[in-house]
Formats: structure tokens, C-alpha cells, sequence
């Protein structure tokens, strides 16, 4: 018979409970015995809602995040976070966020609110003498980010069991058939930084040790099954780290219980040989990404071991085809038998919660969707057709090829004239009528712009009164009149302070856009928005991705009235500011019934048609935001050309509809650019503003070896930190730019948007920034 099981459950909370419960917590509004009842009540409810399955996962709840959990289960802190007053809950705040609890809210924690769609803000450093916080980083390919374990050549590890145990017995009280989730040893530390530059793998032998003794523990309290997680069988693993995967198995095999591998993210590929033959007692694979592998799993692996099957895609919110996947299934189930056990495809961390919880979500996409609880049942449903046969379950199957039935047909999915637009799509498309040294002449021409030229990225201070506007709008206290007045003096202000400041090319300040995708999304046909879909960034963010659910239109311009209206009250060039169908696509829950490129490409014929607009109405400098490209690269290198080709082609068919003389710009943060610089440079955008101060210009490594061919603008100061850049330093940034990129090519401007932070930040800070170009061009 199938055994049914989940790999993990979110824990924020239908109604985001445990984001607002840490939130006041570490304020100081409420006491710690409030949060830990809370995290208990959260994690009683999330096991009733798996009550139905064989295995429910324990361990999987976090106050902020599983690596870091998995860090103090280890006993492997960091230094600076030692010797600090108060007991493990602080410590484990303090590397989180930097500071424990009981403080107003550090500027910095604000600050990251909204910081871009993304991650909700990146930067993570204390700024008042507290301690650093952890660095964070994305988990795998997802949008969840972690505090990166930092290791030394000195680092050791001693067990500290005590967070795990105490869920485990809550669990057990309750009855639940409880399964522990622990990181595996060799994702751990593959997801770790060494600091000093050591061997990471070198600590494999201490760090084992401690999971053995954990194992043996669990096993001391009535554990039977633990799943250990290591998704980096889902990436390309060199020869060391494969050997590391063999001698950490066989050294937990005499271990007292019976470990379930899980790999998710991607299909094992060439791993699934080493995979199969690790001496444990099951292998999940994620059967989504990955059928191909399971085919030839069932030939390889051990006739005595469980081969567990992620067949509910946890990565996305469609409904699965239960019937197609029962056809798949049944002989499968026939084959293995008992050995059989499903699940879904990862953790559903990645998706929200409770599809119930939606009201206002657009009734015919509502039909076709499932979230977290909602893929449980169907989990449940598949196990029961495999046990009872499929007429035990015949009206829910019946009900789901309904929904999937109306999605297929339904003509707010396909739309013929999209379809046909993206088939006649050719490279010319993509394509600028000049190469870039005849453009730029003509643009230099046309712009007339002084050497260094300045300008910000696009957003200005949303300031409450901007949030008032907008909230009050959405909920009709403002009428479409008075809305657009307030706007408008929002716009006017931005222009005022932008010519006092001297800046050279202006926006208008994003003032109407609470996310740079959303906003769009809100526009576009083919796009649904929920209400609750929230999903975890890290530790108490969390975003509420869009989802397109079909062919990709723009009914009517998007940007062009704020845009005009803003050019219309200077002389200097206005930047028109989209944001880019990469970072649209990344950004979103997409479809599952056609390729991610394809959803792409869509969405870059809806921007090149408003940049066509904007070219029209007279606006000569058009940025397209792509702050999320890189966050789309493949977790395995040999398809991050593929990747790249697509998404660079989508921009340049979104960007290159234009003139020689209009000016295109695109924008990215969020670092690391250096890899991928080549493929950033086949975008041909006319100028990129790019995010590089926080790590010292770091990426001007890239073009040492790489002669960048167009006009790019290295972020001179972190918008990401209160503090304001002083003149000096950024004409210090700025030389050393320019001893890898030629003056003519580099122009002024922050590292990022500046909607976080606060007008009497940013004035000093720009006023600064323009007398810095000034000195260079007086140079
Ligand atoms: N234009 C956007 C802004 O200025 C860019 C945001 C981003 O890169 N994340 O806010
Ligand atoms: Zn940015």
C-alpha cells in the first residue's frame, strides 16, 4: 500500500500570525511567552492539516529560518554572537536580524519593507553596534532566503537537540505520526560560506558526528523515519562533494533509524547513480521536475528501499492533473508496492497557504488552483485511488478534470492574437537600427548631456501620505479625481527637488506603484491577483506573487499619463520606468501549461508596445527595470545558456521597438553580476544602472577581462543604509571606475531605488552625489 507524506508545511500562517507575532516580539510589544504559544498553536494547527497523511514532517516550523535552526541544532555559531546576555532565542534573533528583541525597531528593519518585489530587501547589517547579522542568501532557485552558515577551519560542532526534541514530544502528544526534517550534512554545508577561504569539506568528518548522535537520539525517543533533505542533488556536483555524499551516508547507516533522502528542485540527472546507491532506506526524487530519472531509479535502486515520488508540484499553484498522473502512477504502484510512498514535489514553504482563505480572487482562476492544503488533499485523493481504485474517488476525480478541462478551454487563457503575435516574432524584433557607437552619437546629440551624467533609479521616498493616497483609492475613500491630484503634486514635488538638486536626467518618483510588479501585473490582461497568497521571503517578509494564468495583454497604456505629466513640468529628459519581463516572470506564479520563455515573450510584446507608446509621447529616455534576471538562472550551470539567450532576447524584444535617438536604460541589484556580465551586455541596453557599492565595486572585476561596450552607472552609494554617503567617497568609487570603464561611459547614480528611505536621507545623500560628478567633470 502507498504511504503518503509532506516534506514540509509554511509556517507563517494563514493570516501571516507568526510574521505580525515576531514583529512584535522583537519590538518589545509583546513577551516571549506570547510568541513560543504562538509557534506552538501554529504548528498544532499545521499537523491537523496534515492529519491525513502517513508521515507529517516535525521540525519543519522556524521562528525565522531552518538553516540557521539547523545552525543551533549543530552548536555551530558564529563568535560575535557568543558571550551576549539573555539565553538561545536571543542568540538566534541576534544572527538573524542582528539585534534580539526588546528594542524599537532598528531603522534598518523598516527600511527593508517593500525594498523591491523581490526578497522585500537584502540588506542585513546592524548598523547600531549590536551585532552583524548573518548574510542571506537565496535558497536554492526559490524566492526564500537563508542565513548562510559561516565557517572556519576551526569551526566544530556539539548537538544541541533540545528545539527539535521539544517539537518532536509536542507532536507526539498530539498524536501526530511524526517525522523529523533535518538538513542533510553535505547540503549544509555546501550552503555555507568559509570565511577564511578553508575547505569546507574538510569539516565533513567533524560535523558527522553530530549527526549521528542526533540520529540516535530521535531514534531514543520512538522516531522511526527521519528525512534528511539534500537538495543539492539537484545541482551539478563536482567529484569531492559526490565522494562527500558516499562517506557521509555510510557513516549514519548504522544510525538507529531509517533515513528518507530527499531531493527536490530539479531532477537528479547524472546524480541519480550516486543517489540510489547511498546506504539509506529511501529516496525521495521530485517526481515534477524529475520523471524522466524515475524510470531508471526503478531499475537502479536496491529492492529493499522506499522510492518516494514528489508528484504535487510544490512550486506552484495550479491544480495537478490527478487522472493523467494516475495513469502514470498505477503501474508504478503495482511495481513498487509498499515501496511506494508520495508526496509533494518539496516543501510546501513555497507556495500559500489556504486557497479557502480567498474571496476576491477571480472565481473562474479560483476553480483552478491549489495551494498548500488544497495539494495535500489532492495528495490524499491520489492515495486513495491507488488503494480503493479510482471509482472510490470517482466525483472529486471527475470535479478536478472539470477544472482542468475549463482552464484548457477557456478563452480568457488563450488568446489567439497573442499566440500569433509571439509565432511571428523574429530576430530583427530584437534588434536596434544602429550599433551602439552610432546611437550614441545621436542620443549625445539629442540629450546633450555633461560628462558623468546623474540620476536615481526611480522611486522616490513613499512617504504615509503617498500609502494613504493609494490605500485609500484602492478602497474607494478617494475618488479617480482626487487620486490623480495627489499623484500629480507627488510627481510635481519630485521634479521641483530633482532640478533644485541639479540632477541630470529625472524621474518621476514611482509614487503611484506600491511594487514594481504588481503595478503592472494590475494592468496586463492575463494576470489574477489573491489576497492572502503570501509566501515566505525570509524570516518575518514575506511577498504575495501575481499569477499569470493566461495569454499576456495590454488593453491600455500603463505608465504613459504619470510619465508625460511629469515631462510636461521640465526641460530636462524625463526617464520613462518599466519594469522588464524577466523581472515580470520571476516575480510571478506563472503557468505550468506552456514554457517559461513563452510567458516571457508575451510579456515583452506588452512592454515594447509601451515603449513605444512613451516613445511617441515625446519621452527620450526609457529604463527598463530587470532587477530579477539573475534571480531566473538555472540551478544547474550547463542550462544557464539557454536561460540567458531567452531572457535576454525578451528584453531586447521589450526594449529595441525604438529610435536611435531614444535612450534605453535597465537597472539590476542585488550583486553577483560578474558571471553573467556577457549575457548583460547582450541586452544592449544604451546605459544599465547597477547595484555594486555594497560590496566595493566588486563587480569591476568583471571588466577586467571584459570590455563592457556601453554606458553603465555602478551604484555610488547603498540606499540600503541610513547612513549618507559623503562626496568624497563617491568620487573615490568613482575613480576606481574609471580605471576599468572609460569616463565617457559612466554616469552618476545610487545603487537602487530610493522608495524606502526617507527625504531628509535622501537630499544630503544626492546633494552629495551631484557635487561628487561635479568635482570629477571639474577634474
Ligand atoms: N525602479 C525601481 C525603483 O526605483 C527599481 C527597484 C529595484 O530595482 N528593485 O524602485
Ligand atoms: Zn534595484
Amino acid at each position: 500500500m502507498v504511504t503518503l507524506h509532506n516534506l514540509g508545511y509554511p509556517r507563517i500562517g494563514a493570516r501571516r500570525e507568526l510574521k505580525f507575532g515576531l514583529e512584535s516580539y522583537w519590538k518589545g510589544e509583546s513577551p516571549r511567552a506570547a510568541l513560543l504559544a504562538l509557534g506552538a498553536q501554529l504548528r498544532q494547527q499545521h499537523w491537523q492539516q496534515q492529519a491525513g497523511l502517513d508521515w507529517v514532517p516535525v521540525g519543519d516550523f522556524s521562528f525565522y529560518d531552518q538553516v540557521l535552526d539547523m545552525g543551533f541544532t549543530l552548536g555551530h555559531l558564529p563568535e560575535r554572537i557568543q558571550g551576549f546576555a539573555g539565553d538561545v532565542l536571543d542568540n538566534y534573533f541576534r544572527l538573524a536580524r542582528g539585534r534580539s528583541a526588546g528594542k524599537p525597531p532598528q531603522a534598518q528593519q523598516a527600511e527593508h519593507q517593500g525594498c523591491c518585489g523581490g526578497c522585500g530587501g537584502s540588506s542585513h547589517s546592524d548598523s547600531d553596534g549590536e551585532v552583524m547579522a548573518g548574510e542571506m542568501t537565496k535558497w536554492f532557485d526559490t524566492n526564500y532566503h537563508y542565513i548562510v552558515p559561516e565557517f572556519n577551519a576551526q569551526t566544530t560542532f556539539t548537538l544541541d537537540a533540545s528545539r527539535l526534541l521539544a517539537q518532536l514530544a509536542e507532536a507526539q502528544a498530539q498524536g501526530v505520526r511524526t517525522k523529523p526534517v533535518l538538513i542533510g550534512p553535505v547540503t549544509y554545508l555546501a550552503l555555507g560560506k568559509a570565511k577564511d577561504g578553508s575547505d569546507k569539506l574538510a569539516l565533513l568528518d567533524r560535523l558527522l558526528p553530530v549527526y549521528a548522535q542526533l540520529l540516535d537520539t530521535l531514534a531514543a525517543q520512538g522516531v522511526t523515519w527521519v528525512q534528511i533533505d539534500e537538495p543539492i542533488l539537484a545541482t551539478e556536483l563536482d567529484a569531492d562533494w559526490q565522494h562527500a555524499f558516499t562517506s557521509a551516508y555510510h557513516q549514519l547507516k548504522s544510525c538507529r533509524v531509517q533515513i528518507l533522502l530527499a531531493s527536490y528542485f530539479g531532477p537528479l540527472l547524472d546524480n541519480k547513480y550516486l543517489a540510489a546507491n547511498l546506504p539509506v532506506a529511501g529516496l525521495h526524487v521530485d517526481a515534477v521536475t524529475g520523471r524522466d530519472d524515475v524510470l531508471a531509479l526503478l531499475g537502479l535502486l536496491p529492492a529493499h528501499k522506499v522510492l518516494s515520488l514528489g508528484v504535487i508540484d510544490g512550486r506552484n499553484i495550479w491544480k495537478t492533473d490527478l487522472n493523467a498522473l494516475l495513469d502514470w502512477l498505477e503501474p508504478l504502484a503495482a511495481r513498487l508496492g509498499e515501496r511506494l510512498w508520495l508526496a509533494p514535489s518539496c516543501s510546501l514553504l513555497h507556495v500559500p497557504m489556504d486557497l479557502e482563505s480567498e474571496q476576491q480572487l477571480d472565481p473562474e482562476v479560483h476553480h483552478w488552483l491549489a495551494f498548500a492544503r488544497q495539494k495535500l488533499i489532492e495528495l490524499q485523493l491520489l492515495g486513495q485511488a491507488l488503494r480503493q481504485g479510482r471509482p472510490a474517488v470517482a466525483a472529486a476525480l471527475a470535479a478536478n478534470a472539470a477544472a482542468l478541462a475549463a482552464r484548457r478551454s477557456s478563452p480568457r487563457v488563450h488568446r489567439p492574437e497573442v499566440q500569433a503575435a509571439v509565432a511571428a516574432i523574429t530576430a530583427e524584433l530584437g534588434q536596434r537600427h544602429s550599433p551602439y557607437a552610432q546611437r550614441s552619437a545621436v542620443q549625445a546629440q539629442a540629450l546633450k548631456l555633461p560628462p558623468y551624467p546623474t540620476t536615481t533609479i526611480g522611486s522616490f521616498p513613499q512617504t504615509p501620505d503617498i500609502r494613504r493616497a493609494r490605500s485609500d483609492f484602492k478602497a474607494g475613500r478617494l475618488d479617480a479625481a482626487s487620486y490623480q491630484a495627489a499623484m500629480q503634486a507627488e510627481i510635481a514635488h519630485s521634479v521641483r527637488v530633482q532640478e533644485e538638486l541639479g540632477l541630470d536626467v529625472l524621474v518621476h518618483g514611482e509614487a503611484e506603484r506600491n511594487d514594481m510588479v504588481e503595478y503592472f501585473g494590475e494592468q496586463l490582461g492575463g494576470y489574477a491577483f489573491s489576497q492572502f497568497g503570501w509566501v515566505q521571503s525570509y524570516g518575518s517578509r514575506c511577498v504575495k506573487p501575481p499569477i499569470v494564468f493566461g495569454d499576456i495583454t495590454r488593453p491600455q497604456p500603463m505608465t504613459l499619463d504619470w510619465i508625460a505629466y511629469a515631462q510636461s513640468l521640465t526641460d530636462k529628459p524625463m526617464k520613462g520606468m518599466l519594469t522588464g519581463p524577466v523581472t515580470l516572470l520571476n516575480w510571478s506564479f506563472v503557468r505550468d501549461d506552456q514554457p517559461r520563455r513563452s510567458t516571457c515573450l508575451q510579456l515583452a510584446l506588452a512592454i515594447r508596445a509601451e515603449v513605444q507608446d512613451l516613445e511617441r509621447a515625446g519621452v527620450k529616455i526609457i529604463q527598463i527595470d530587470e532587477a530579477a534576471l539573475r534571480e531566473g538562472l538555472p540551478l544547474r550551470r550547463t542550462q544557464w545558456p539557454d536561460y540567458l539567450d531567452w531572457a535576454v532576447q525578451a528584453f531586447r524584444i521589450a526594449a529595441n521597438g525604438v529610435g536611435d535617438a531614444t535612450q534605453i536604460h535597465t537597472h539590476m541589484c542585488y550583486s553577483e553580476f560578474n558571471d553573467i556580465i556577457a549575457a548583460i551586455a547582450r541586452m544592449d541596453a544604451d546605459v544599465i544602472t547597477i547595484e555594486t557599492s555594497r560590496s566595493q565595486m566588486e563587480l569591476l572585476d568583471a571588466f577586467e577581462h571584459f570590455a563592457y561596450p556601453n554606458a553603465i552607472g555602478p551604484g555610488v552609494y547603498d540606499i540600503h543604509s541610513p547612513n549618507i554617503p559623503s562626496q568624497a567617497g563617491m568620487v573615490q568609487l568613482l575613480r576606481q571606475a574609471s580605471e576599468r570603464i572609460a569616463a565617457n561611459q559612466l554616469w552618476v547614480n545610487p545603487d537602487c531605488g530610493l522608495k524606502t528611505r526617507q527625504w531628509s536621507e535622501v537630499l544630503p545623500a544626492l546633494r552629495a552625489m551631484v557635487a561628487a560628478a561635479q568635482a570629477l567633470r571639474a577634474a
